[in-house]
């Protein structure tokens, strides 16, 4: 179309020139002549040149044109493709590392489970194991307020016996088992800040967000483990003064928490069967005092402590009276009953650093560490009017009343080493036989002690004479 305008503008123009040509003449005639076939050339060649190179030339632009517009799309979509790419990379990235400090603090809490294990089979004590499980467990819930419960024997109240962080959570120091959720269902029970209803009464009203786990081992509850956070007045600038609570544990932590309670609740368990097999070996049955066993154990400490302290060690030998009698008069349960009775008040007016043992039948001997003869006369003497003065019963049946003797020797004054201590008190007791029984005496041997110094000799009139 653009060609056949083009060509019908060339012939009009072509005729005008001519039109022109035709009055010129001379050398304008020429130069006219010349120029309009120079012309005529280019118009008649125009149409060839215009088919045969320049749509070419065109059509070669456009295809060029459409290409760059597909490698630019293409070009686009690549870095689309790319950045998406880039961007699953990088999730992927955060997730394995997300999923490696995952197990990085399980590895952790692994350890430390373990950790505690070895710890708490290594404690002698139930109160060594407290203060580890407080540790352990302040150090897997950091900042976090936390308490242990044990079940009394008696199994209707749980006593506080460590508490960790805050002292104002946990409202008593012991409560009834039916005041906490976790040990009336026995399984973990979480109480979050949004949904309070179902709050322990053990807890006091600041706790917000509380766990609390029953200790359990062969399926029986020991105790439980109470963590908890307390709402807290928050504010500032940006937000006006409100209660604040933050989560006491997320879901991962108290999955661990799980996991250490499992642990604790079997370690207690052993511990506390070692506790009991131990008490059962050092303790006579009957009385509740030590056995001689023990007795014979303890001593040989007590008497190298003596040493070392350069203090004096005193033992009471004491014996029943007329036993045998009473025995017979009133039957071998009732002289038990008394037995049991008389373990109760030894174990009474005994200090804790003292040892009473039933050393034979009848015969109970107390080890009283750092006393001397006048410190134990003392002791003896309340003892025996403290039996003397004993209303004794048995199944309804009154029984009368009982006396006891008693022999006493000190450490070194007396005698220089275990036997021979017994010995000289034992003597003492025979003569508080001899001398009408239910009263005191102490040894009259004198012994100079290898650990006093060569230089200081005790001074004589010593035997024996702490009067009673
Ligand atoms: P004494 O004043 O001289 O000590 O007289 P006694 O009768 O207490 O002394 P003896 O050693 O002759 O008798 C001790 C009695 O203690 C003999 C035994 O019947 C009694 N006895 C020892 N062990 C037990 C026990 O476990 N239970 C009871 N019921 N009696 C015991
Ligand atoms: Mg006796
Ligand atoms: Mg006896």
């Amino acid at each position: 179309m653009n060609l056949l305008v083009i060509l019908t503008v060339a012939v009009f123009v072509i005729d005008a020139v001519v039109n022109v040509g035709t009055h010129l003449t001379g050398a304008h005639g020429i130069i006219f002549e010349t120029c309009f076939d120079a012309s005529a050339m280019a118009v008649s060649l125009f149409p060839v040149l215009y088919i045969g190179v320049f749509k070419k030339l065109v059509s070669k632009n456009a295809e060029l044109t459409e290409s760059e517009a597909k490698l630019a799309a293409a070009r686009d979509e690549l870095e689309l493709r790319i950045a998406e790419r880039t961007e699953d990379l990088a999730a992927a990235n955060r997730t394995l590392e997300q999923s490696i400090a995952r197990s990085e603090s399980q590895r952790n809490v692994a350890i430390q489970i373990g950790d505690t294990v070895r710890l708490l089979q290594a404690c002698h004590k139930s109160a060594e194991a407290y203060d580890i499980i407080a540790k352990k467990i302040e150090g897997l819930l950091p900042g976090v307020a936390g308490a242990l419960y044990i079940f009394k024997s008696s199994r209707n109240v749980l006593d506080r016996v460590k508490e960790w962080n805050v002292q104002v959570l946990f409202s008593s120091t012991s409560f009834r088992p039916d005041e906490c959720w976790a040990l009336r269902i026995g399984k973990i029970h979480k109480v979050d800040a949004h949904d309070l209803s179902v709050k322990c009464h053990h807890l006091t009203g600041d706790a917000c967000s509380t766990i609390c786990v029953p200790l359990v081992a062969s399926g029986e509850v020991l105790g439980l483990l109470s963590v908890g956070s307390r709402n807290q007045r928050a504010g500032n600038d940006m937000a006006p003064p409100h209660i604040e609570c933050t989560a006491v544990a997320s879901e991962q932590e108290l999955v661990y928490l799980s996991l250490m309670s499992e642990s604790i609740g079997i370690a207690l368990a052993n511990i506390r069967l070692r506790e009991v097999l131990h008490e059962q070996a050092i303790h006579d049955k009957l009385t509740g005092l030590f056995n001689r066993r023990f007795m014979d154990e303890v001593m040989d400490m007590e008497l190298n402590q003596a040493d070392r302290n350069k203090t004096p060690l005193t033992v009471v030998m004491l014996d029943v009276d007329y036993f045998k009698q009473f025995n017979d008069l009133h039957g071998h349960d009732a002289g038990d009953a008394v037995l049991a009775a008389l373990g109760r008040c030894f174990i009474q007016q005994a200090r804790k650093s003292d040892v009473v043992c039933r050393y034979g039948g009848e015969e109970i001997l107390a080890v009283l560490p750092n006393t001397d003869l006048a410190g134990a006369t003392r002791w003896a003497e309340a003892v025996r009017q403290k039996v003397e003065c004993m209303t004794l019963s048995h199944q309804g049946q009154q029984l009368g009343t009982v006396t006891i003797s008693c022999g006493i020797a000190s450490y070194p004054r007396n005698a220089s080493n275990k036997l021979d201590l017994i010995k000289a008190a034992d003597e003492a007791l025979y003569r508080s036989k001899a001398e009408g029984r239910n009263r005191v005496n102490v040894a009259m041997g004198l012994v100079v002690a290898d650990r006093c110094d060569k230089d200081s000799i005790r001074p004589s009139g010593f035997a024996g004479d702490a009067s009673v």
